[in-house]
């Protein structure tokens, strides 16, 4: 496991890509293996469940939040969040933003975009970006930030449609940001790619990548 660890991080580190080691399911004393190991950065998509391991773990460990978010669990995670991925509607948006304000912080969020073709997968489509974005919504929103995308491509061993989804997300990264955000930073993140299409994703455009069977194993759930 450590070598296989340390040939990604390597790997991605070349390409200044950064690493979201995808932890759920894995217990306190895996995640120690991967932090002993220079980690700081781990991906959790159960809100009760991160809450714990952050009570748990170092407090220098960034959570980041990767799974669709029900409305009433963002008590759970905002305390500890460093950043959340799956923004997929504007009532959960406003809930994080409450949450945040209550305890005086600015939570750092990334808006899902569904780019598969799959039923299951959740998200926003380019017009709902659009709209938020030339509307005045965000502005609303003190207390929260948006700092870029993320997706997810279909389950698919079709490496062209892969490929084919993931450069529309990034194609609408790159358009948001020149439109949207031409003087400032803030939008800067590109979360794109799993274990199974993370070269992909980077090869189109993504900064950011989330691992977690590839470093781990397989999870039994
Ligand atoms: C589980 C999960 C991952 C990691 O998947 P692996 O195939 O184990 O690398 C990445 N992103 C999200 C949103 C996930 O739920």
């Amino acid at each position: 496991m450590s070598s296989t660890f340390q040939q990604i991080k390597q790997e991605l580190e070349q390409k200044k890509v950064e690493l979201v080691a995808v932890s759920k399911t894995r217990s306190v004393d895996t995640i120690m293996n991967v932090y002993n190991q220079g980690q700081r950065i781990f991906g959790e998509n159960r809100a009760q469940e991160m809450q714990a391991k952050a009570a748990e773990l170092p407090s220098d460990i960034q959570w980041h939040f990767i799974g669709h978010l029900q409305t009433k669990k963002v008590k759970y995670i905002i305390n500890d969040v460093h950043l959340i991925h799956s923004i997929d509607r504007v009532k959960l948006l406003e809930e994080v933003n409450k949450r945040a304000h209550a305890i005086d912080r600015v939570v750092d969020v990334l808006f899902q975009f569904y780019i598969a073709t799959e039923e299951a997968k959740y998200g926003f489509n380019r017009d709902e970006i659009i709209d938020i974005l030339q509307s005045n919504v965000l502005d609303e929103f003190q207390h929260v930030r948006l700092v870029g995308l993320m997706a997810m491509a279909t389950f698919t061993g079709n490496e062209d449609q892969i490929r084919r989804e993931f450069n529309q997300c990034s194609t609408l990264f790159q358009e948001i940001k020149t439109t949207y955000y031409p003087s400032n930073d803030d939008f800067h993140i590109l979360s794109m790619g799993m274990s199974n299409d993370y070269k992909i994703a980077v090869e189109e455009g993504a900064n950011m990548v989330r691992i977690g069977s590839l470093l781990f194993g397989a999870r039994n759930i």
